[in-house]
């Protein structure tokens, strides 16, 4: 069998055509636009932002080695996931397959469509098990969601692993790649040419420093960005944010330390952590977190809480059972939380 990407898309979304915005039809420059019931007044943002961000789309695939037209701009990855979803299921009949412990908003997304998302546990040791989730996908699975490095867990899966599942899975094949520039890893980038369901989703969010924009992409075959592309909203990203984007990919040397110095910092506080007699288990960290298991994870939680310092509880997960969640801060910010975490002698 041999991936048809036309066999994912539902038919209503295969034949419809996007509507067509002013900013669409005409695109020139250093005309006078009365073509789009615009305010003359008040520039540049009087203006509606082109729909299809090309120039930054440009300046990004110049950065990472792609083609503009492989590269889908959304409102945060929340957006391209949403979409993702749109494409390709029949609510109240297509499937999902997701990792499990992993981020929620797959299954928010996956909920808020009415398609039915089926976890797959992780090995113990956090990694990908390839045969359980294939095994997991029937005709009706449209998706699986992979995140790699991998939130809570904060490991990298393996590229072989996740190669296995594009080769053997007739659907997409969507692994969230949000914290990959923490990681070492070039991650599936130069995979995507060879598998034409795979889509990557990355973000500004975290390695930039720019959760606040909200600018978040998916990554994958020209057709597939195209359909994307049908769906979303016309002016998905505005103008502030697109132009803000541009100005942190002109200097992409701010991130480049941002990540240095979050790394650094990541290296500190895991020695600081070691140190602590309730502290049983910092896991291996591809990631801006480490994920920490500890004796009594609620108190703990509570504590820290009661002295301003908020970290994540997440030892309702499966899996994750004891673990905090804590994101790397500033020097200050980590020294700060160790040395409540020295004082602390539990509950
Ligand atoms: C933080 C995070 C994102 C970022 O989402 P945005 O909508 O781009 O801010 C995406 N995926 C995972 C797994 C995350 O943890």
């Amino acid at each position: 069998m041999k991936f048809n990407l036309e066999e994912i898309i539902r038919p209503n979304i295969r034949k419809m055509s996007p509507y067509s915005s002013a900013r669409d039809e005409y695109d020139g420059e250093d005309a006078v636009l009365l073509d789009a019931n615009e305010n003359p007044f008040n520039p540049p943002y009087n203006r509606y932002p082109d729909p299809r961000q090309r120039m930054l789309k440009e300046k990004i695939g110049a950065q990472l080695g792609v083609s503009a037209g492989n590269i889908f701009l959304g409102n945060g990855s929340d957006e391209a996931i949403d979409l993702l979803i749109r494409i390709s299921c029949e609510p109240g009949n297509s499937r999902i397959v997701a990792i499990e412990p992993s981020y929620g908003m797959y299954q928010v997304a996956a909920e808020t469509n009415d398609v039915e998302l089926v976890k797959v546990l992780l090995n113990k040791d956090f990694s990908l098990n390839p045969d359980a989730i294939l095994e997991k996908c029937d005709p009706r699975t449209r998706l699986i969601f992979l995140c790699s490095p991998n939130n809570p867990t904060s490991n990298l899966l393996e590229t072989p692993a996740i190669l296995k599942i594009a080769e053997n899975f007739m659907g997409l094949l969507v692994v969230d790649e949000a914290y990959i520039e923490f990681s070492g890893s070039e991650g599936l980038i130069r995979e995507l040419a060879d598998y034409p369901n795979l889509v990557l989703l990355r973000t500004l969010s975290k390695s930039w420093g720019l959760a606040g924009i909200r600018l978040g992409m998916a990554l994958g075959s020209a057709s597939i960005i195209s359909y994307l592309g049908r769906i979303k909203y016309p002016y998905n990203l505005n103008s502030l944010t697109q132009d803000y984007a541009m100005k942190a990919f002109n200097n992409t040397r701010e991130k480049d330390s941002f990540i240095q110095e979050i790394l650094k910092q990541r290296d500190l506080l895991r020695s600081s952590l070691s140190g602590l007699s309730y502290v049983e288990k910092i896991y291996p960290s591809d990631a801006n977190f480490l994920l920490v298991k500890v004796k009594g994870a609620r108190e703990l939680y509570n504590y820290l809480k009661d002295r301003y310092y908020i970290v994540r509880d997440r030892s309702s997960m499966p899996l994750c059972e004891g673990c905090l969640r804590i994101t790397i801060g500033t020097r200050e910010e980590n020294e700060g939380l160790v040395n409540l975490l020295q004082k602390y002698t539990g509950s």
